[in-house]
């Protein structure tokens, strides 16, 4: 049986990976990065500089979660919540709502899922460093131009780049109608002009003054900041995120002003921080474009159209913001990708 190429190791393209292999189907995954996970990026600590948090709601996730055997835990939101309502108006404490549903992240950190999908995956090979550059329909194949030079052939292909990223980047003959091109350059990829922020610490010193650790501020530097200890609770830190003008500082000038920002927020314990860690994703190559009009939060996410296939059924479109349920969302990602395995499945059967 002939691999299908899946573009994208992200959470999107390990789902295909790992449900193809399920029915027997290779599969040969390019990523553009030298990891895998996309916008999920789990880094020392750990410390999620992607995503983060599910909810119960997040159903194709959380079955995902419990088939792999992972562990995940809530969010640990005791205490009071901070609120700095500007310049030269004195902090606000708030106690944390009654009856919000709860927040979980995952024992070890959201890569953690990544590593195990991966781990359960056979027939899967990935190849890092790799950037598609083209797809062009030549038959009943697909072929696949790379950065490097080297060229694939694949008779189905799946796609995980986010549908903007897509349509900017990749040359694809015959070329997508303008109708659809307009839609997938007007959709917003989830969060990829964030920035996030993580310090870590010797201790919890907010709890010291019975604070939880999450904070909002319209400071115009902080947005909003939480607990970012782990499951063991034996590593401190707290996480959030800043305000997306702030790109235009260097890493410098903007640690100065969130460092002020999370003193006032949370006393002077936060200056006696272990690290800093910041992650600019719009400086990411392999996740979304500088936009000169930006796009509403989620705009066109889950548009029917993004789903639909490409170069004659070929290509399959994946990526959380093709989906249906919480496009832009981790559980998007992964019902994205079963449903283009599924697809790939059906069309490897019918033997086309
Ligand atoms: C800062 C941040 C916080 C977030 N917080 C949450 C959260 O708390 N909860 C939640 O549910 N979701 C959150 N999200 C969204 C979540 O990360 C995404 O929904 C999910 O990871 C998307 O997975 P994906 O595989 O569809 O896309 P991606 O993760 O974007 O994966 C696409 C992959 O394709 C690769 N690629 C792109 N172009 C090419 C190319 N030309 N050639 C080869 N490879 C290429 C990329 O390198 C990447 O690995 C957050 C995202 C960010 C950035």
């Amino acid at each position: 049986m002939s691999e299908i190429v899946i573009i994208g190791a992200g959470l999107s393209g390990l789902t295909v990976a790992y449900e193809l292999s399920k029915h027997g189907v290779p599969s040969l995954l390019i990523e553009g990065r030298n990891r895998i996970g996309g916008r999920i990026n789990t880094v020392e600590g750990p410390i999620e500089m992607g995503a983060t948090w599910f909810g119960q709601q997040h159903i194709t996730l959380v079955k995902l979660i419990e088939e792999l055997g992972i562990t995940s835990f809530e969010q640990n939101t005791e205490g009071k919540i901070s609120f700095d309502p500007g310049p030269k108006t004195a902090l606000q404490y708030f106690d944390y709502p009654q009856g919000q549903a709860p927040s979980f992240r995952i024992k070890g950190g959201t890569l953690a899922l990544l590593q195990e999908l991966k781990s359960k995956t056979t027939g899967a090979k990935v190849k890092y460093d790799l950037n598609v550059i083209g797809l062009k329909l030549i038959g009943n194949s697909v072929q696949i131009s790379t950065d490097s030079g080297e060229t694939l052939t694949s008779s189905i292909v799946i796609s995980t780049i986010p549908p903007q990223l897509l349509a900017t980047n990749i040359n694809i003959e015959p070329e997508i109608e303008n109708e659809r091109l307009e839609l997938m350059l007007q959709t917003h990829t989830w969060m990829g002009e964030s920035i996030k922020f993580a310090f870590s610490y010797i201790r919890p010193f907010w709890k010291e003054n019975r604070l939880s650790g999450m904070g909002f501020s319209q400071s115009g530097v902080i947005q909003e900041v939480h607990n970012h200890s782990n499951f063991e609770n034996n590593f401190f830190a707290l996480k959030g995120f800043l305000n997306p003008n702030l790109v235009r500082l260097n890493e410098e000038q903007r640690k100065e002003l969130v460092v002020n920002a999370m003193t006032k927020l949370f006393g002077h314990g936060a200056k006696e921080f272990i690290s800093y860690k910041e992650t600019l994703w719009i400086n990411e190559k392999n996740t979304s474009i500088k936009e000169s009009a930006p796009l509403a939060p989620h705009q066109n996410n889950g548009h029917p159209i993004l789903a639909e296939t490409l170069l004659n059924g070929r290509l399959i479109m994946a990526g959380s913001e093709t989906s249906s349920r919480f496009p832009g969302y981790m559980d998007g990602a992964v019902n994205s990708g079963l449903r283009a395995a599924q697809e790939a499945i059906k069309l490897t059967k019918s033997g086309k």
